[in-house]
């Protein structure tokens, strides 16, 4: 199979991983899988993303490249994807790469081949750019360690919210000991982009477990961020028949760790609009606004806590709001600094004018 072939299956095959890249995918008239726009460093990238070998010899019910699975299979030469990446990074400006792998016979020997990819790309092609390496289950910490010395961010799938469920979709890893732990020493690793990791979203877990977790995570291992991955069942795999997660619990989960990571939301008042686990297939903030303020609040008189949980309002503004001498008077005011007065109206109130009763919204 040639270089390009390969890079196609490999390519496809990368994309079942959401921490990372995956939208706008590059139309590039060779075919070749897996360049995407993104965000890393703080600058636009166009992103390689592809695994080196996509043969696992673990059995996770909902991967392409599980065991079981009898998807094409192919993997890179030691040679075959640096050189591969400096002619994309030469000729179509692709200034990032995201690597990873299936478990190829043991963790450590994927991860050693990874590595060597990487360190091919670094010395003999002289790559500064950014790369992120996942960390396979099962990883040892040498290697982890080594991984860390080449990479810009690194990340571990935790894919579960918790054991009993990971046990349900994979015989092979050892949630605690092999993603965990593994996790918990990228976190005190020193890399310029942190850590990350991602989260499947299916019908065996609730709400309430996933975002348990993920608050567990932002609290003890602090992952810049956590990805959710909305199930989508793949032909040839033990979960082909199940149904696709709806993309709307997908977002409505983002939404909420937004709410927590960047205005302090605490998990508990999650808790209290969720019905049977469930968070309501609704925007969160609105959802809380709309059972927390019986009455719109006085603008001039609330402080940060109480604005940030206006529907409208961002962390900017409620500071501004919350930190200024003199009064504020018109709703062009606010409008000014950014706040979406059509969101915001019916739960406050400007200088005694009340523009919408909340039973009007
Ligand atoms: S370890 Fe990763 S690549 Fe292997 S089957 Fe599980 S999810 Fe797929």
């Amino acid at each position: 199979m040639d270089v390009l072939e390969k890079a196609k299956i490999l390519g496809t095959a990368g994309k079942f991983d959401s921490c990372g890249p995956k939208s706008c995918e590059v139309n590039i008239n060779s075919g070749l899988g897996g360049i995407y726009h993104a965000k890393a460093e703080n600058k636009n990238c166009k992103i390689f993303k592809t695994l080196i070998d996509n043969s696992c010899t673990f059995d996770c019910k909902y991967c392409s490249n599980s065991t079981s699975c009898k998807t094409k299979k192919t993997a890179y030469k030691q040679e075959e994807l640096p050189k591969l990446f400096n002619y994309l990074n030469k000729t179509m400006d692709v200034d990032g790469l995201f690597l990873s792998s299936g478990v190829s016979g043991t963790a450590d020997k994927a991860t050693q081949k990874m590595i060597d990819s990487v360190k091919i790309l670094r010395n003999k092609y002289n790559y500064k750019g950014y790369v992120h390496f996942k960390v396979l289950p099962g990883t040892s910490y040498e290697l982890i360690k080594q991984a860390s010395e080449l990479a810009n961010r690194m990340s571990i799938n935790i894919e579960s919210p918790n054991k009993t469920i990971m046990s349900e979709l994979s015989s092979c890893k050892d949630y605690k000991t092999d993603i965990l732990r593994r996790q918990a020493w990228i976190s005190k690793m020193n890399l310029s982009s942190g850590h990350t990791t991602q989260m499947i979203v299916n019908n065996i877990s609730t709400d309430k477990d996933i975002l348990k977790m993920v608050d567990w995570e932002y609290e003890n291992l602090k992952p810049k961020r956590v990805y959710y991955s909305a199930f989508k069942p793949i032909k040839g795999t033990p979960l082909e028949n199940e149904k696709a997660t709806k993309i709307s619990r997908q977002n409505f989960l983002y939404n909420t760790d937004f709410l927590m990571r960047d205005y302090g939301y605490k998990l508990k008042e999650f808790y209290s609009i969720m019905d049977d686990e469930m968070l309501p297939i609704q925007d969160p903030k609105l959802a809380i606004a709309m059972q927390n303020f019986d009455s719109p609040i006085d603008i001039n008189e609330s402080n940060y806590e109480e604005l940030i949980r206006i529907p409208g309002i961002g962390p900017k503004s409620a500071k501004y709001i919350s930190t200024k001498k003199e009064k504020i008077t018109k709703y062009e005011e606010l409008q000014k600094i950014g706040i979406r007065l059509n969101r915001a109206k019916p739960f406050i109130s400007v200088n005694g004018k009340k523009q919408m009763m909340l039973n009007q919204f």
